[in-house]
Formats: structure tokens, C-alpha cells, sequence
């Protein structure tokens, strides 16, 4: 098959949060046996870092605009970016008032391109509002063109929250027909047009999809996501197991196998002293280590852990927390840094010590009020850190609930978004961790959980085959 991915980001080029990694995870995987390309913006960052490795493929105009293409294989999959120096060669990739204009012009830069290129394509996998307005656009311009006739397209909503909301004279700029397609509120609604008008819609896992009828979790959209239902699945992520592998992990202290052995709990007990001393906190024998790598959200649980963490940091624990967000939460974090001497606040992006935390801790922290999927559980697991979850979308569907007498479930979730629930979690976390056989019990199972690609890609697949047969 002939697929296309259509993305605001992906690993190893940029990331910000987990639909980078899945991204490049799914691509890489499917390009096994497929011819998988994929279209990114060219960022200022990617520019920059890989312009030696780009090579121009020609440039042409659309909405008045210079489209350059520029490309580049890796693992067997081409990347194709869209080169516009004005609206991509900035600091970040998103945040900027014209966002509504950008990804508009970059949708509509990809599908030009497809015809440019001469590229085959049966599937358009969209990912995110971002994309949200391919389908629309190919429904109404581009589908005159035979070239285009056949293409079938998904969208997977890896988060309801970003919806891509604009001021509708936007469509003005963005030359769109008139359509209530991609209007809501009264407003450009860039993911209401992709659901609309996509073949298929996939969330990132089974839990969440149902949740997104609800009117808690629907951001507004349930009615328009129920009245897709036929054609809307939820597929759970995975990690690619090669790069998230503690044996051959480049950016830890000390590699260890991904299973429980004598050898692995040595070395992460060595990775954690090693951390704790980089960072400057003491570290305190047979004292656990909590760890969130976030970024820092409303989303993320913060509004519980502004109230559960102050006491929870006086007990006899570590904490480090990695992440960068909202000023309304890190202010706070700063202050808990400052107070107390066993919780250190990094506030920024860091993937190398993002790695070394997976690695060092004895549990990760994710209380999430909604988790579309979320992969730093996922990756968690893999490196033997058991994650603390709230009961919610993916979170549900990848952590089972240890049960102290039948041994099963490999981490320890709480239901009711409520901080007396996160805070008995988090002690009944200290409470196993202080008994050898829960703590290992517990490990056994994190290190025998399978989120690899593999189940992941082959579900993809059977979509794209049902789509195009
Ligand atoms: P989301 O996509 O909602 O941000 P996920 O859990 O799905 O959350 O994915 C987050 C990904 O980003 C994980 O790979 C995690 O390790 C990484 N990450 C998040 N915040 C940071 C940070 N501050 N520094 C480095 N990596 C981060």
C-alpha cells in the first residue's frame, strides 16, 4: 500500500508530546512492508539540524504562498517537508496567532504537493486538527483531479482538547468553499471539518473513544463524534521497543534488561543514586523515587497535585519532577523546590533526563483528569518504573490495578478524580514498595506488559485494507 501521514510533528525531527513518537513509531513500523511517507512542516529547529541531509525536490505557489519540498529518507520512510520560511522558520512550532493560517496553508501545501510529486497515495492518514481540513479541501478541490479520486482518508484524534478554533473569516485567507462542514460555534473548527468529512476516524485507545461520547470528555464534539460512531475506532498506541530499550538506552547510566533480575535491580538502584546526585538530592536508603515527565497541564492532574503534594513531600521520599506548561502550576512547583530539599523541580523540555527518570524510578505519577492514550506509562513499564495512574481513556486500558492477593496487574491506579484518592495511591504505593514480594510482583508484571508496535501497526493495517477494498 501507498500511505501518506500528514503531521504537525515526529521524532527523531520534533517533538512536544507523545503524537511525535507515535508518529515515527507507526511509520517506521509500516514500512516494513509498505511505502509509508510522511509531511511535516519545516520547522526553523529541522531546518537548522538536518539541512545537510535535505534534499529540494522544486517549489510552486498556493494560497499566494511559496511551497518548497524538501525531503529526506530515514528507516525506510520519506519524510517530505513544506518549506516556507515566513510562516515555519520560527522558534516554536506552535503558539502564534496565525496558527490558523499556517496549518491551513500547510494542509493545503501537502495535498498540492501529492499532485506536484506525482505521489500514489490509497491512504491519507491524517493526525490531529492540524490535518483536520485535508479531507474538506480534497473533497472540494482536489478531488476533480483523477489523480486524487481514490485516496481514502483517516483522522486520529490523539487529543479532543485541541481542536483548532479560528475566527471564521479565516476561511477568506484559507480560499475555503462555503460549507457548514468546518463551522461550529460560529467559529473555524479545523478537527470538526476532519471528523466530518474523513473516511474513518481512529482515536489512540478503546476507552477514550467511548469516553469522547460523553459529554465530560467530549469537548463539545460528542454529538458530531456519535453521529460518525460506524466509522470512529479507538486503537491503542504503542512504543517502539528498539528506541525505548533500558539494554541499549545510550542516554542512561547503566543498562540493565528489561526483566526482573538481580542484575536489574541493581542497576537501578545504581541508576538512581547516580540521578539523585546529579541533581543534588540525598538519597535515602530504600526510600522510593517518584518521577512525572509531563507536560504541565490542567490535563495532567496538576490541580490535584498542588493539593495532595505538599504533604506527601514530608514523608520519607524523592521527587522529581520534568516538565514545562502553565505558569498557574509551575509558579507553585518552583515553590514546592524551594521548600523542600526532597523534590527537585526541572522546568523545560529534556528528553535525555526524561530517559534517565524512566530509568531511575521506582514509580511514575500520572494522574491525568482525561488520557487520550499516553505513552510515558508505556514507557514506564518498559523500563521496570511502576506508574500511578487515574482510571481514565488510555491510562484504563494499559495499567491494570495490582491485586495484592492474586499478584496480577503491573501498577496502581485510583477511579474519582479526587486528591484523597491520588493521595491513598500514592501511600499505598509506599506501603508495596516497603514489601519485597509486592514491590517485585509488581516489577515481574511491569517488564511482561507488551505495548509494542506490533498489535498497534496490525490494527492500522486492517483499517487501511478495509477502507481501500
Ligand atoms: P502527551 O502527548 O499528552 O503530552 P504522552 O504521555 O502521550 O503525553 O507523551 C508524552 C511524551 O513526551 C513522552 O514520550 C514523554 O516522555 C515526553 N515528555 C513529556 N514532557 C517532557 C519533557 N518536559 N521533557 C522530555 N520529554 C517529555
Amino acid at each position: 500500500m501507498d500511505i501518506i501521514f500528514v503531521a504537525s510533528e515526529s521524532t527523531p525531527f520534533i517533538k512536544t508530546g507523545g503524537l511525535a513518537d507515535i508518529v515515527q513509531a507507526l511509520g517506521k513500523n509500516l514500512a516494513q512492508n509498505h511505502h509509508i511517507s510522511v509531511f511535516l512542516p519545516l520547522y526553523r529547529k529541522i531546518k537548522y539540524k538536518w539541512y545537510d541531509q535535505l534534499e529540494h525536490l522544486g517549489h510552486f505557489f498556493t494560497l499566494h504562498q511559496y511551497v518548497g519540498i524538501e525531503k529526506l529518507t530515514d528507516e525506510n520512510v520519506t519524510y517530505y517537508f513544506i518549506d516556507n520560511e515566513l510562516l515555519f522558520g520560527r522558534e516554536h512550532p506552535y503558539g502564534y496567532a496565525d496558527d490558523g493560517f499556517r496549518f491551513g496553508f500547510f494542509s493545503r501545501a501537502v495535498l498540492d504537493s501529492i499532485g506536484f510529486l506525482n505521489l500514489s497515495c490509497d491512504v491519507l492518514h491524517l493526525h490531529d486538527w492540524h490535518t483536520g481540513l485535508i479531507p474538506f479541501i480534497l473533497k472540494t478541490y482536489h478531488m476533480r483531479d483523477p489523480r486524487y479520486q481514490s485516496i481514502k482518508t483517516i483522522l486520529t484524534i490523539h487529543n479532543l482538547q485541541f481542536q483548532g478554533i479560528f475566527n471564521l473569516k479565516l476561511r477568506y485567507s484559507l480560499e475555503l468553499l462555503e460549507h457548514q462542514d468546518y463551522v461550529f460555534d460560529n467559529c473555524l473548527n479545523f478537527l470538526k471539518a476532519g471528523i466530518q468529512c474523513s473516511h474513518y476516524i481512529t482515536t489512540v485507545s478503546p476507552t477514550y473513544r467511548n469516553e469522547t461520547f460523553t459529554a465530560q470528555f467530549g469537548c463539545r464534539l460528542e454529538n458530531i463524534l456519535a453521529s460518525r460512531q460506524e466509522q470512529y475506532l479507538g486503537i491503542l498506541n504503542g512504543i517502539d521497543y528498539q528506541l525505548f530499550n533500558p539494554m541499549t538506552d545510550q542516554t542512561i547510566h547503566i543498562n540493565y534488561q528489561p526483566k526482573l533480575t538481580k542484575e536489574t535491580l541493581k542497576a537501578k538502584l545504581d541508576n538512581k543514586k547516580a540521578l539523585l546526585k546529579e541533581l543534588g538530592l540525598k538519597h535515602l536508603n530504600k526510600k522510593p523515587l517518584y518521577v512525572m515527565i509531563t507536560r504541565i497541564t490542567g490535563q495532567k492532574g496538576f490541580d490535584l497535585l498542588n493539593t495532595v503534594l505538599p504533604s506527601f513531600l514530608s514523608e520519607p521520599i524523592n521527587f522529581v519532577m520534568l516538565g514545562s506548561g502553565e505558569a498557574y502550576f509551575s509558579d507553585f512547583l518552583h515553590h514546592l523546590h524551594r521548600q523542600y530539599d526532597n523534590f527537585f523541580f526541572y522546568d523545560g523540555y529534556n528528553e535525555l533526563l526524561a530517559q534517565k527518570l524512566y530509568a531511575s524510578a521506582d514509580f511514575l505519577v500520572m494522574p491525568s483528569a482525561f488520557e487520550p492514550c499516553g505513552l510515558a506509562q508505556i514507557i514506564a513499564l518498559r523500563y521496570g518504573t511502576i506508574p500511578i495512574v487515574h482510571e481514565t481513556g488510555g491510562l484504563k486500558d494499559t495499567i491494570i490495578p495490582y491485586n495484592e492477593y492474586e499478584k496480577t496487574g503491573n501498577g496502581i491506579s485510583f477511579s474519582g478524580y479526587y486528591a484523597e484518592n491520588l493521595a491513598w495511591a500514592l501511600h499505598y504505593s509506599q506501603t508495596l514498595f516497603k514489601q519485597q514480594t509486592h514491590q517485585q510482583t509488581l516489577l515481574t508484571n511491569a517488564f511482561s506488559s507488551d505495548f509494542s508496535m506490533e498489535t498497534c501497526t496490525k490494527k492500522y493495517l486492517e483499517l487501511y485494507q478495509l477502507l481501500i477494498d
